[in-house]
């Protein structure tokens, strides 16, 4: 049974392409009744921020990408807890695993240790750089004699190990997007595998956990590619066999460069807090680089789990489509439980002044109503925000011309009089009641279809085309409503 993961570092956030990336670990795990896990690589000390693990751990429960084994959230005390059998999955809790695995590799003549200073470091690169070489260590430690190293270990000296590529050799693996790739060390650098804070790097601690977590498939960005030919030699120098690799194309912006928080939102949480549905963002996302065979666009998560391949992940860039997100989540939101819908529509609804938490409970069948009649215009769900003035100003503002047009007809004072005195004896104004109203101002005075609605609607909106005029006027109550009628009538 396959086992996948995703391995994000915990600096802060998911990004969109982590979450790409996640998904489609999940969705082959799930398909292939694998095991998918999560596991925090935050062996970079130096990026750590607070409560990362915490919001990565939240962004992907939210978006329904929840892993089997990892680093779970203690709903108790709101700290974590690890589930699964191969664990620690935490990086920074497996520091002597990684230790003694890396003196293994000094032990077998894999990996050396590497007393170099910085500065000295930094004099070879840039030499390298000034004859054009691309920079590389130029292997002085590796020719220490034991003594040396001990000596040196012995004074304390600060020092880093690293991997003893051997000269001249092609490494060679098989990628199931990139197809295969093959390199010669000569282009390879001497990777640092422990740091001189006693940590691994991200090369070292990525290729030992993912074989003692049992990964079969590492799935992630194409940004890892150029590493991979590292890790297949250190993995062979463990004597283990390589998992497979799948490395994605990145997702670009609409302006075709890597996606990044300057163009817009990147992170996950930005999509949540924006009213983005959870299963309008993974289904907008999966097909972000990846399509099923049939061709279906509207996917639950089910349906992916069902179709998703890596034969059908596409070997170039997919650019992220904001309007197509939108349209996506809008679909998800037509067809979403109203109730629902409006308990999500809770904290805009707030926000923006519709209701208090203290009196959303009361108010809760006006709000509904108001979510039922908008939400076919809503891209995301804080959309509903810019209709509070819509429902609670005392005049109108013409949209325009066509508006304008409209309002200066002759007979509309004629009919909007009439809607006035008859809502006005109405005993409760639905929208049934104000359906029934503009059907006997019709039989009354002849005036039907566009020359009826359109002016109900611009003396009641002030716009040509909107929600549906009944259950606006129901919403609005009869005082609001003749206001505004008075108003563009005078
Ligand atoms: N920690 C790496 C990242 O943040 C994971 C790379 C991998 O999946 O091997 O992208």
């Amino acid at each position: 049974k396959p086992r996948l993961r995703f391995a994000p570092s915990p600096t802060g956030y998911v990004h969109i392409g982590g979450l790409r990336t996640a998904l489609y670990n999940f969705l082959y795990a799930k398909q292939q009744e694998g095991t998918y896990l999560l596991r925090i690589e935050d062996t970079d000390q130096t990026r750590l921020v607070e409560d990362a693990i915490e919001g990565i751990i939240k962004s992907l429960t939210w978006a329904g990408v929840t892993h089997d084994e990892g680093p779970m959230l203690n709903e108790i005390n709101d700290g974590i807890v690890e589930k699964g059998d191969f664990g620690p999955y935490i990086q920074s809790n497996r520091l002597e695993i990684y230790k003694k695995h890396a003196l293994e590799l000094v032990e077998s003549g894999h990996a050396y240790y590497c007393f170099c200073s910085k500065e000295r470091l930094e004099s070879v690169r840039e030499k390298q750089k000034s004859e054009g070489a691309t920079p590389k260590y130029d292997g002085h430690c590796k020719t220490l004699t034991t003594d040396e190293i001990n000596a040196k270990l012995q004074a304390g000296e600060d020092h880093v190990i690293r991997l003893k590529l051997p000269v001249d050799r092609v490494i060679e693996f098989n990628d199931a997007i990139k197809g295969h790739v093959s390199v010669n060390t000569n282009d390879l650098d001497d990777q640092v595998l422990m740091k001189t804070d006693g940590f691994p790097t991200y090369h070292m601690a990525v290729v030992v956990d993912d074989h003692y977590m049992g990964i079969t498939h590492v799935v992630r960005g194409d940004e890892w590619l150029i590493s991979t030919p590292k890790h297949v030699y250190t993995y062979e120098a463990f004597g283990w066999d390589a998992p497979e690799f799948v490395h994605l194309p990145v997702i670009l912006s609409h302006t075709k460069k890597k996606l990044s928080k300057r163009e817009g939102s990147v992170a996950v949480e930005d999509f949540r807090q924006k009213g983005y549905l959870p299963e309008a963002l993974i289904n907008y996302i999966a097909l972000v680089g990846w399509s099923p065979e049939d061709g279906q666009e509207i996917m639950s998560m089910a349906d992916m789990i069902e179709k998703f391949s890596f034969e059908r992940v596409s070997k170039s860039s997919g650019v992220f489509d904001l309007d197509k997100l939108n349209w996506m989540n809008n679909h998800y939101i037509k067809s979403a439980d109203l109730d629902v819908l409006t308990g999500l529509c809770k904290p805009y609804l707030i926000e923006s002044g519709f209701a208090t938490e203290d009196n959303f409970d009361e108010k809760y069948t006006e709000l509904k109503r108001i979510v039922e009649v908008l939400r076919e215009r809503f891209d995301k769900l804080e959309d509903v925000k810019s209709y509070y003035t819509f429902f609670t100003r005392h005049d109108v503002e013409l949209e325009d011309d066509e508006a304008r047009e409209i309002i200066a007809l002759d007979h509309v004072p004629e009919i909007m009089n009439l809607f006035i005195e008859k809502m006005m004896r109405v005993e409760k104004l639905d929208a049934d009641a104000v359906k029934a109203i503009l059907k006997e101002i019709q039989k009354e005075t002849g005036y039907k279809g566009k020359n009826l609605f359109m002016p109900a609607r611009v003396a009641i909106t002030g716009q040509v085309h909107g929600p549906d005029i009944a259950i606006v006027t129901e919403i609005l109550g009869k005082e609001l409503t003749k206001e505004r009628i008075e108003f563009c009538l005078a």
